[in-house]
Protein backbone atom coordinates (compact mmCIF):
# COMPACT_ATOMS: atom_id res chain seq x y z
CA UNK A 1 0.00 0.00 0.00
CA UNK A 2 1.15 3.25 -1.06
CA UNK A 3 0.49 6.74 1.20
CA UNK A 4 1.15 10.17 -0.54
CA UNK A 5 1.52 13.88 1.49
CA UNK A 6 2.23 16.96 -1.34
CA UNK A 7 3.80 19.58 1.13
CA UNK A 8 4.83 22.72 -0.21
CA UNK A 9 7.45 24.33 1.88
CA UNK A 10 10.54 22.61 4.11
CA UNK A 11 9.04 23.79 7.24
CA UNK A 12 5.68 20.89 6.49
CA UNK A 13 8.19 18.40 5.86
CA UNK A 14 10.37 18.76 9.62
CA UNK A 15 6.54 18.95 10.83
CA UNK A 16 5.87 15.49 9.21
CA UNK A 17 9.10 13.94 10.59
CA UNK A 18 8.12 15.30 13.85
CA UNK A 19 4.82 14.04 13.73
CA UNK A 20 6.41 10.15 13.07
CA UNK A 21 8.29 10.40 15.73
CA UNK A 22 5.91 10.03 18.32
CA UNK A 23 4.99 6.46 16.80
CA UNK A 24 8.74 5.29 16.60
CA UNK A 25 10.32 3.05 18.60
CA UNK A 26 13.64 1.27 18.93
CA UNK A 27 14.71 -1.06 16.43
CA UNK A 28 12.23 0.89 13.94
CA UNK A 29 13.48 1.62 10.68
CA UNK A 30 12.97 4.92 8.02
CA UNK A 31 14.69 4.62 5.03
CA UNK A 32 14.44 7.85 3.33
CA UNK A 33 15.08 8.01 -0.68
CA UNK A 34 15.05 11.11 -3.23
CA UNK A 35 17.86 13.02 -4.91
CA UNK A 36 20.28 15.49 -3.18
CA UNK A 37 18.29 18.29 -1.83
CA UNK A 38 14.65 16.42 -1.64
CA UNK A 39 14.89 17.01 1.54
CA UNK A 40 15.56 14.00 3.72
CA UNK A 41 18.15 15.59 5.94
CA UNK A 42 15.51 18.34 6.72
CA UNK A 43 13.08 15.40 7.79
CA UNK A 44 15.58 13.80 9.78
CA UNK A 45 15.67 17.49 12.00
CA UNK A 46 11.92 17.42 12.57
CA UNK A 47 12.27 13.41 13.63
CA UNK A 48 14.89 14.37 15.80
CA UNK A 49 12.86 17.12 17.40
CA UNK A 50 9.97 14.91 17.94
CA UNK A 51 12.10 12.55 19.81
CA UNK A 52 13.42 15.40 21.97
CA UNK A 53 16.81 15.76 21.03
CA UNK A 54 18.20 19.15 20.97
CA UNK A 55 21.55 19.00 19.14
CA UNK A 56 21.85 20.11 16.00
CA UNK A 57 21.60 17.36 13.04
CA UNK A 58 24.30 17.61 10.36
CA UNK A 59 24.22 15.38 7.67
CA UNK A 60 26.02 12.31 7.80
CA UNK A 61 27.43 12.04 4.37
CA UNK A 62 31.26 11.62 5.53
CA UNK A 63 30.98 10.28 8.63
CA UNK A 64 28.57 7.83 7.00
CA UNK A 65 26.62 7.49 11.01
CA UNK A 66 25.86 9.72 13.53
CA UNK A 67 24.37 8.82 17.08
CA UNK A 68 22.03 11.22 19.46
CA UNK A 69 21.82 10.14 22.72
CA UNK A 70 19.97 12.76 24.41
CA UNK A 71 16.32 12.01 23.06
CA UNK A 72 13.15 9.77 23.97
CA UNK A 73 15.12 7.01 22.30
CA UNK A 74 18.84 6.81 20.70
CA UNK A 75 18.62 8.00 16.77
CA UNK A 76 21.14 6.49 14.72
CA UNK A 77 21.10 8.68 11.54
CA UNK A 78 22.86 6.96 8.30
CA UNK A 79 23.62 7.83 4.99
CA UNK A 80 24.22 5.08 2.64
CA UNK A 81 25.84 7.06 -0.18
CA UNK A 82 28.97 6.50 0.06
CA UNK A 83 29.24 2.50 1.43
CA UNK A 84 30.97 0.98 -1.09
CA UNK A 85 30.21 -3.05 -1.85
CA UNK A 86 30.26 -5.01 1.89
CA UNK A 87 30.18 -1.64 3.45
CA UNK A 88 27.05 -2.54 5.24
CA UNK A 89 28.50 -5.23 7.32
CA UNK A 90 31.77 -3.73 8.05
CA UNK A 91 29.94 -0.94 9.41
CA UNK A 92 27.62 -3.21 11.53
CA UNK A 93 24.42 -2.12 10.55
CA UNK A 94 22.74 -5.43 11.62
CA UNK A 95 23.44 -4.66 14.94
CA UNK A 96 22.34 -0.96 14.54
CA UNK A 97 19.17 -2.03 13.32
CA UNK A 98 18.80 -4.70 16.13
CA UNK A 99 20.18 -2.46 18.35
CA UNK A 100 18.78 0.27 20.59
CA UNK A 101 17.30 2.91 19.02
CA UNK A 102 15.92 4.70 15.80
CA UNK A 103 17.44 3.78 12.66
CA UNK A 104 17.15 6.74 9.70
CA UNK A 105 19.23 5.47 6.66
CA UNK A 106 19.29 8.42 3.50
CA UNK A 107 20.00 7.15 0.70
CA UNK A 108 18.83 3.49 1.56
CA UNK A 109 18.64 2.05 -2.04
CA UNK A 110 22.53 1.20 -1.90
CA UNK A 111 22.03 -1.20 0.54
CA UNK A 112 18.99 -2.76 -0.37
CA UNK A 113 20.55 -6.32 -0.02
CA UNK A 114 20.96 -4.93 3.23
CA UNK A 115 17.86 -4.51 4.50
CA UNK A 116 15.82 -6.13 7.35
CA UNK A 117 12.35 -7.30 6.05
CA UNK A 118 10.33 -4.65 8.07
CA UNK A 119 10.48 -0.93 7.30
CA UNK A 120 9.09 2.33 6.32
CA UNK A 121 10.80 3.79 3.25
CA UNK A 122 9.70 7.39 2.29
CA UNK A 123 10.42 8.90 -1.09
CA UNK A 124 10.28 12.47 -1.54
CA UNK A 125 10.22 13.81 -4.85
CA UNK A 126 10.12 17.28 -6.60
CA UNK A 127 7.76 18.44 -10.00
CA UNK A 128 9.20 20.85 -12.11
CA UNK A 129 5.77 22.85 -13.07
CA UNK A 130 4.69 22.97 -8.68
CA UNK A 131 7.69 25.58 -7.57
CA UNK A 132 11.24 24.81 -5.65
CA UNK A 133 9.46 23.90 -2.22
CA UNK A 134 7.08 21.38 -3.29
CA UNK A 135 7.55 17.93 -2.31
CA UNK A 136 5.61 14.71 -3.02
CA UNK A 137 6.79 12.21 0.28
CA UNK A 138 4.98 8.70 -0.75
CA UNK A 139 5.07 6.47 2.30
CA UNK A 140 6.09 2.85 1.19
CA UNK A 141 5.67 0.45 4.26
CA UNK A 142 6.64 -3.03 4.74
CA UNK A 143 5.18 -4.40 7.58
CA UNK A 144 1.84 -4.47 8.84
CA UNK A 145 3.37 -1.79 11.92
CA UNK A 146 4.64 0.49 9.79
CA UNK A 147 1.72 0.04 7.51
CA UNK A 148 -0.23 1.29 10.38
CA UNK A 149 1.30 4.23 11.45
CA UNK A 150 1.87 5.12 7.61
CA UNK A 151 -1.80 5.35 7.53
CA UNK A 152 -2.14 7.24 11.08
CA UNK A 153 0.89 10.12 10.02
CA UNK A 154 -1.29 10.71 6.42
CA UNK A 155 -4.49 10.82 7.99
CA UNK A 156 -3.36 13.36 10.42
CA UNK A 157 -2.40 15.17 8.04
CA UNK A 158 -5.36 14.60 5.54
P1 LIG B 1 18.64 15.95 1.28
O1 LIG B 1 19.02 15.45 2.64
O2 LIG B 1 17.55 15.15 0.64
O3 LIG B 1 19.81 16.13 0.37
P2 LIG B 1 18.13 18.47 2.61
O4 LIG B 1 17.01 18.30 3.59
O5 LIG B 1 19.52 18.51 3.11
O6 LIG B 1 17.96 17.38 1.45
O7 LIG B 1 17.90 19.80 1.78
C1 LIG B 1 16.66 20.20 1.29
C2 LIG B 1 16.76 21.67 0.90
O8 LIG B 1 15.58 22.06 0.19
C3 LIG B 1 16.86 22.55 2.12
O9 LIG B 1 17.67 23.65 1.82
C4 LIG B 1 15.42 22.98 2.34
O10 LIG B 1 15.29 24.22 2.99
C5 LIG B 1 14.91 23.07 0.91
N1 LIG B 1 13.47 22.83 0.77
C6 LIG B 1 12.62 23.60 0.09
N2 LIG B 1 11.38 23.11 0.12
C7 LIG B 1 11.43 21.98 0.86
C8 LIG B 1 10.45 21.03 1.25
N3 LIG B 1 9.17 21.13 0.90
N4 LIG B 1 10.87 19.99 2.01
C9 LIG B 1 12.16 19.88 2.37
N5 LIG B 1 13.13 20.74 2.03
C10 LIG B 1 12.78 21.80 1.28
MG1 LIG C 1 20.84 14.59 3.36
Amino acid sequence: MDFKIEVTDAAQTYDLGMKLATYLEPKDLILLDGDLGAGKTTFTKGLAKGLGIDRNIKSPTFTIIREYQDGRIPLYHMDAYRLEDGGADELGLDEYFNGDGLNVVEWSQFIDEDLPKNYLRIVFTRQDDKGDDFRQLEFKPQGERFTEIAKQVVTQNG
